[in-house]
């Protein structure tokens, strides 16, 4: 079996060429060839010596993900849907905005937490992404998007966010080379500030990744007190409130930011409440340094739950607000193909419907996304 070169950050893959006997300037050009200039295979790489281009068509490949789909909103939002074997799909979402350009990425197949109101939640677990697995959903997005934009940009991708299927920080040991890869300046090149890891509160791993590789960080939220999130994000029984504020804490000692970005997905009538407005606005004005990000909920029929009215969401935003706490609601986007966690990938667990979808697949009419799109923001 040859290795797969994406599942490798550099370290990694100059390991591999040393067992391969190659020195580790190869393993930093071999690394660009893939991520920089989105290489396929070996004959690509015109600057490698025929005889190591031999040597790794023997010993490597360079293996993407099947694309089962392709949908594009009208609002430019792209979501691609990716077999992972075994009757499992993953999702990544790319969302043109003026000033950046961001991706959306899965890390796993279905999702052990089992909150109440996630459509991956509700699939259950199937299994971790490799590495290479998690990587392939920005190496493909990048090089597609530079492909068929031709915005004159060497960068599409300006922001990762690990917001898609599964709970990352439940598959960390894969998790850290494709964070590793994003960063490096011989792969991606992204800020630290600019990837981010979104976490329903995995609170030792919330101290090992300030430790090993430092990104940006995402806590779901969702509810002010123990008894009610423990309903909605059934990991709080094990890490509650008051521990995952602790971690968040620590973690701000290492984190790029100054400040977490707590998500709060907003339900009708069971978290959306003014009274549970005041509750958060007082535990976070002790707790953390944070924002704070109201998102729509994304209806699904299993989850019997309903959107917040607009009306209460704003109401909610604004007795945060008063409160000193820099509170945003999330746009929703790619509304008309369903591009929410989890949401797509649902539906595909029936196989019939996957044939259902690749049949019914339609050309994809691409718009320019700004050429400056990789600014800081
Ligand atoms: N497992 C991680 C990351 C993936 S979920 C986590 O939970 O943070 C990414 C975000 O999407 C989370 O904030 C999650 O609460 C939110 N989410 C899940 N299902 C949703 C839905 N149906 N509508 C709106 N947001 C949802
Ligand atoms: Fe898993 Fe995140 Fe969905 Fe919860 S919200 S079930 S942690 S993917």
């Amino acid at each position: 079996m040859t290795a797969n070169l994406l599942d490798f950050d550099l370290e990694g893959l100059a390991a591999f060429c040393a067992e391969l006997g190659e020195k580790r300037f190869r393993a930093t050009q071999l690394f660009r060839w893939i991520h920089q200039k989105g290489a396929r295979d070996f004959g690509q790489m015109t600057d490698l010596a025929k005889s190591l281009r031999e040597k790794l068509e023997g010993n490597a490949r360079i293996e993407g993900l099947p694309l089962i789909s392709q949908h594009e909103s009208a609002d430019g939002t792209i979501k691609w849907l990716f077999d992972v074997g075994d009757g499992n799909a993953v999702e990544s979402v790319f969302i043109p905005e003026e000033d950046r350009g961001t991706l959306c990425i899965s890390s796993q197949a279905g999702c052990a937490v089992g909150c109440r109101f996630c459509s991956t939640g509700h699939q259950g677990f199937s299994r971790n992404l490799a590495t290479g697995e998690i990587t392939a959903q920005l190496w493909f997005a990048e090089h597609f998007l530079r492909e068929h934009l031709k915005t004159g940009s060497d960068r599409v991708i300006s922001n990762v966010v690990m917001m898609g299927m599964g709970e990352p920080l439940q598959n960390y040991a894969a998790l850290v080379p494709a964070l590793k890869t994003m960063l490096d300046d011989h792969g991606y090149g992204l800020s630290r500030r600019r990837v981010t890891v979104s976490t329903s509160g995995v609170v030792p791993m919330i101290d090992r990744l300030s430790e090993d590789c430092p990104v940006a960080l995402a806590v779901s939220l969702h509810a002010p007190k123990d008894e009610l999130r423990d309903k909605l994000v059934p990991l709080n029984r094990k890490y509650p409130i008051a521990e995952l504020l602790d971690a968040c804490n620590r973690y701000l000692v290492h984190a790029p930011r100054d400040f977490i970005t707590f998500e709060y997905c907003m339900l009708d009538g069971v978290n959306d409440l003014p009274e549970l407005a005041r509750e958060l606005a007082h535990l976070l004005q002790r707790g953390v340094s944070c924002k704070l990000n109201l998102i729509p909920f994304n209806p699904f029929p299993a989850s019997g739950l309903v959107r917040s009215p607009q009306q209460r969401v704003q109401a909610f935003a604004k007795i945060l607000s008063d409160a000193g706490i820099v509170t945003t609601v999330r746009k929703t986007r790619g509304d008309d193909i369903d591009a929410a966690c989890g949401q797509l990938a649902g539906d595909v667990q029936d196989r019939t419907r996957v044939d259902r979808r690749i049949a019914q697949q339609r050309t994809v009419m691409l718009k320019a996304v700004p050429a400056d799109s990789t600014k800081e923001a």
